[in-house]
Formats: C-alpha cells, structure tokens, sequence
C-alpha cells in the first residue's frame, strides 16, 4: 500500500470508522492518502484509494496495531526447562549418542563377544531412558 500525504483539492470523506469530524475532508488542509491495488483471478486489478483526516489515519493505525498481538509460530515449541534440567538432559542425551555409536559399531564388526555387547548396550540405553525422565521426558526420536 502507498501512503502519501497531500492537501486537499477537492472534496471527499474521511475513510475512518471513528471519525469525529463528520468524515469531512476540507479543501486546502492535509489528508493522507492510501492507494493499494486489488488483483482478481482473471489478473484484472483494480486501484483502490482512501483518504483520512491525518489524526484519523494515525488512530486508525494505532487501532490496528493494538489488536496485533503478535505470536511466534516458527521453530519447534520450547519446553519450559531450568538450565539445570537442560544441561542434565544434553548430558545424558551425550551418553546415549557414545552408546548408539558403540551399538553401531559392534553391529558391524561382529566377532564372538558381540552379541553380549550389544545386549549390554541395549540396557544401557534402557538404563538412560529412565535417567532422562525427570529431566524433560523421553525424546521423540530416542
Ligand atoms: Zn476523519
């Protein structure tokens, strides 16, 4: 939308809702202008102009800025968390990544003896589920 200032050259009406000088615009004073086009599906586009008594366009916007209340709704949520509880939790979400590497890494190499690693890290992980839970739950993705 483009907004302008201008005088007045000829009659018109205050576009404001509120206005309390009978929406009268006065020849010769200072009016804002809004200008701001309108496209249809066909691509037609239409002009639209308004004009204010300057106080009333600065009420009118000031209006419309009190009843913006702004809310984040980008990014993941952010749980509540003492910083205590949230490096306790990183902590533990540490430990449980060396395990899942030492998991993968028997996995791959075999040998005898892993069967009973990876049963060992498995309880480990199972271990780490219960440490986590007071700090946060357990993750999603765990
Ligand atoms: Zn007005």
């Amino acid at each position: 939308m483009n907004v302008w200032l201008r005088y007045t050259t000829k009659k018109g009406k205050c576009a404001y809702e509120g206005c309390k000088k009978a929406h009268e615009l006065i020849l010769g004073e200072l009016q804002v202008r809004c200008r701001w086009y309108m496209r249809i599906k066909s691509g037609q586009k239409w002009m639209k102009e308004k004009s204010y008594h300057v106080d009333c366009w600065v009420a009118e916007a000031r209006e419309t800025l009190d009843r913006r209340v702004h809310v984040e709704t980008r990014g993941r949520k952010t749980i509540p968390r003492t910083d205590e509880d949230r490096s306790e939790r990183i902590k533990i979400l540490r430990r449980r990544a060396a395990v899942v590497q030492r998991l993968k890494h028997e996995t791959e190499m075999g040998g005898g003896n892993a069967p009973k690693k990876i049963q060992h890290l498995y309880d480990m992980l199972e271990q780490l589920k219960i440490e986590i839970m007071p700090y946060g739950g357990i993750p999603d993705g765990w």
